[in-house]
């Protein structure tokens, strides 16, 4: 399969160049040049599937000229295999028709496990192959740089480095990335913020002379296509778990960078019958604000209790709007390059198509905490703050009670005692058993200062060896 860039001037690359390419060379992302395309009939035949058969279904056409299909099956259950949760993504009722998707069963408590515990292990595939070794280096305000070194640390082929800003990420977080252990996995505590740490990224991206013997970096953000891919899976099972393709199934995503539910309408290309996509924000509401009247602003960020979906800008709505431009790579650059600039807005025939994909809604945190506190006394479940908001924007933007309402929860609410204390829990929801020890663990971390030189100086003295 051939991939094509969203702004229509890189050149078009195979899977293994866009896993490791990141932004294409125009400025754009990555999206497959075509869909697999599967009718009800095939889709009724993988009823039934265990997660990893499905996932490999699924994965296998996206990638088919690069890996094996030995080797990818072998990749994809070893990937899976690392979820706490039998069946990997379990299902929970919590009124009629309407669940709760739990995507936090992987090693670091969030659904970003589904995408970067497989990320991870593409990675050493290829680079294996490649006999190349290479730098993973990224900014992280929480989940994103746990999961990442979850994914990684057993990477033979990579070094990681993850910047968070020091004393800004809660301890449940920072424990979750400085405690694991491996000679490739580097922790930078900037002092300075997040924003802070993102430029540094930045410009190390632009300017690679200060690594070693033509070593490259590579990108681990939600912009990867590969993230994506492995995201199309769970509304796939959980659809045919709820009678898909024989009913349509709606389904409401917590909504900061777009990846997640851009999964979802993907699957709903490829033909799975989804009737509703709601995408719910905290404040940071830029797409519900564009949904409602045609202006895609940015608006100053908001710090939310669901700080995972705190974001100006969802970097993957621009896949989106390829889409929904029916593929005019040339007028998406257009519009890109003038919201740089300015408010913009669209065309009222693609403004239209993308009313007809998506519901949207805005969550504040007081609703966040109320929807928490509702459904606990409803049902005794425990949401986090950005499952919860998944919950109230799916019923605030429902249509037919009929057809099962699936909310995706993205993390598990030991993530995230503060926001469940306001929600009128008396105690601090508990860790699962086996990160029991999470406080007793040794970490490991170094603290510098907000300074490139110094920053690409630490990286380049550590990097673990080169292949
Ligand atoms: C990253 C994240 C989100 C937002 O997902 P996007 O793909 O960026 O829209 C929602 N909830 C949690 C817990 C997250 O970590």
């Amino acid at each position: 399969m051939k991939y094509i860039s969203t702004r229509g001037k890189a050149p078009a690359l195979n899977f293994e160049e866009v896993l490791l390419a990141g932004m294409a060379s125009d400025g754009g992302l990555y999206v497959p040049e075509t869909l697999p395309q599967y009718d009800a009939a095939e889709i009724a035949s993988w009823a039934g599937l265990p997660y990893n058969e499905l996932a490999y279904r699924i994965i296998q056409p996206f990638v088919a000229d690069t890996i094996d299909g030995v080797e990818l099956k072998a990749i994809v259950d070893d990937t899976y295999a690392q979820f706490r949760h039998d069946a990997v993504a379990p299902l929970v009722q919590i009124g009629h028709n309407e669940w709760v998707l739990e995507l936090f069963h992987g090693p670091t408590l969030a659904f970003k496990d589904f995408a970067l515990q497989l990320l991870g292990r593409l990675f050493d595939h290829v680079l294996e192959r490649r006999q190349q070794h290479v730098v993973i280096m990224g900014a992280t305000s929480g989940d994103t740089g746990s999961a990442a070194i979850e994914g990684c640390r057993r990477c033979k082929h990579v070094d990681i480095f993850i910047l968070h800003p020091h004393e800004r990420v809660s301890e449940v977080q920072r424990r979750q990335m400085t405690t694991v252990a491996g000679d490739n996995i580097h922790n930078i505590a900037v002092k300075g913020n997040f924003d802070d740490c993102q430029a540094l990224v930045k410009q190390s991206f632009a300017d690679q002379s200060f690594l070693p013997g033509g070593l490259q970096l590579v990108a681990v953000n939600s912009i990867n296509w590969a993230r994506i891919m492995a995201q199309i899976v769970y509304y796939f099972y959980s659809a045919l778990s709820l009678g898909a393709p024989h009913r349509p199934v709606s389904f409401s995503v917590p909504t900061g960078n777009f990846g997640d539910i851009y999964a979802g309408w993907l699957a709903k290309n490829m033909g799975l019958p989804i009737e509703q996509l709601i995408i719910g924000t905290n404040a940071n509401d830029i797409l519900h604000r564009f949904m409602c009247r045609n202006q895609y602003e940015k608006h100053e960020l908001m710090h939310s209790l669901s700080p995972s979906m705190d974001i100006m800008i969802s970097s993957n709505f621009e896949r989106a709007l390829f889409d929904l431009y029916q593929r005019d790579g040339l007028a998406v650059a257009e519009l890109m390059e003038r919201f740089n600039r300015e408010t913009v807005s669209v065309p009222d025939a693609v403004f239209e198509r993308a009313r007809a994909v998506f519901d949207s809604h805005a969550v504040d945190d007081a609703s966040t905490i109320a929807t928490i506190e509702q459904v606990f006394e409803a049902t005794e479940y425990l949401l986090d703050p950005h499952s919860a908001i998944a919950v109230e924007a799916a019923r605030q933007c429902r249509r037919n009670s009929a057809t099962p309402m699936v909310a995706l929860a993205t993390a598990h609410p030991a993530k995230f005692p503060d926001a469940v204390m306001r929600a009128g829990q008396s105690e601090a929801p508990h860790l699962p058993h086996y990160m029991n020890d999470l406080y007793q663990r040794d970490e490991r971390y170094t603290v510098l200062e907000q300074d490139l030189a110094v920053v690409q100086g630490f990286i380049a003295d550590n990097i673990s060896s080169t292949t």
